[in-house]
């Protein structure tokens, strides 16, 4: 019988979500793709949370996940990660912080204790797979990774998001849960919730103006697009900021419209979810119809670079999760 692990599947306080899973011991697709090299590692075996045994399993069988979607929707496995590199290092405790970054040699997750609750940022999905999703980005296209406009930052960022829903929604479970929450995806859940444990800690620590209710960020939100460098660099949650990861809602909100619209318009069901998350995915003719919600989706030339000192405190920094 092969060895099972625990998995979490969404995040640790992700709320009507399926229940954690006892799953076989996955390893990475065959072939000579684009992997991962997770330190410290750990024998299968059912081990507890806030571990260093359990977040092993927990962030490969994220990561694993992250790269099926990307097969799934791209046609295609990473030959490499940027830089040529087979095997991206990932630490899945790096140090005391609430956050997780990408800095193009590595992922690195923290954790941190606050009122007598430790959260460890590896062991949320939406977080691994954001990261991911910054290091997929920054394979294909290196030219986004570290450039002084809030938009590209913002690009980055809702990409990470992006990542993360399209991965949630490719698991079956997951979408039948959120069809259950909210039968037309209009209403909050767990799926457009991101980061709700590493939300909850930041929120406990920091004070409610610090991340949204619920989560750290919700992909259903109204947020529309300004010219980001008319923005305060810092703003309560509940409003845009000129700062990537706030600004990257815009971005992140309509893809999730994107992914709404297309399901509302076909049949009830966890299989048109599915369709509906591929579709938005992809670029095409039928994709414009559905993106057309909000500037600068509709008129793309309006959709301009301005440059900001605010948006980069100095070349070089990693790419975080969390812009606190
Ligand atoms: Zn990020």
């Amino acid at each position: 019988m092969a060895a099972t692990v625990t998995f979490v599947i969404n995040d640790p306080l992700a709320s009507g979500g399926p229940p954690i899973r006892s799953v076989s011991a996955g390893n990475y697709p065959p072939g000579d793709i684009a992997k991962f090299d997770i330190k410290p590692s750990a024998t299968p075996g059912k081990y507890d949370p806030l571990t260093p045994e359990f977040d092993y399993w927990q962030t490969k069988l994220a990561l694993i996940g992250g790269l099926r979607t990307w097969k799934t929707l791209t046609g295609s496995y990473l030959d490499r990660w940027w830089g040529n590199q087979s095997a991206l290092p990932v630490m899945t405790d790096a140090g005391d912080d609430l956050n997780a970054f990408y800095d193009r040699s590595s992922l690195q997750f923290f954790s941190h204790g606050f009122g007598g609750v430790t959260v460890h940022s590896a062991e949320s999905v939406d977080v691994v797979v954001h990261e991911q999703g910054h290091a997929l980005l920054d394979a294909i296209r290196s030219d986004f990774f570290d450039v002084p406009f809030i938009e590209v930052g913002a690009l980055h960022e809702a990409f990470g998001d992006c990542n993360a829903l399209l991965n949630a929604l490719e698991d079956r479970a997951t979408r039948d849960a959120v069809i259950a929450a909210s039968p037309d995806l209009s209403g909050f859940q767990f799926v457009e919730s991101l980061a709700e444990q590493l939300g909850d800690a930041i929120r406990r620590e920091y004070g409610p103006d610090s991340v949204e209710t619920g989560a750290l960020r919700h992909a259903l939100n109204t947020f529309r697009w300004v010219d980001p460098t008319g923005l305060p660099s810092w703003a309560p949650a509940d409003q845009l900021a000129g700062e990537v990861h706030s600004f990257a809602r815009v971005f992140v909100g309509a893809f999730y419209d994107t992914i709404r619209n297309i399901y509302t318009s076909g049949s009830s069901g966890q299989a048109n979810l599915r369709n509906a998350s591929r579709t938005a995915s992809f670029p095409g003719p039928s994709r414009t119809s559905f993106v057309a919600t909000r500037p600068p989706f509709r008129h793309p030339a309006t959709f301009r670079i301005q440059p900001s000192e605010r948006a980069w405190p100095a070349a070089g920094s990693p790419r975080r999760w969390s812009g606190r």
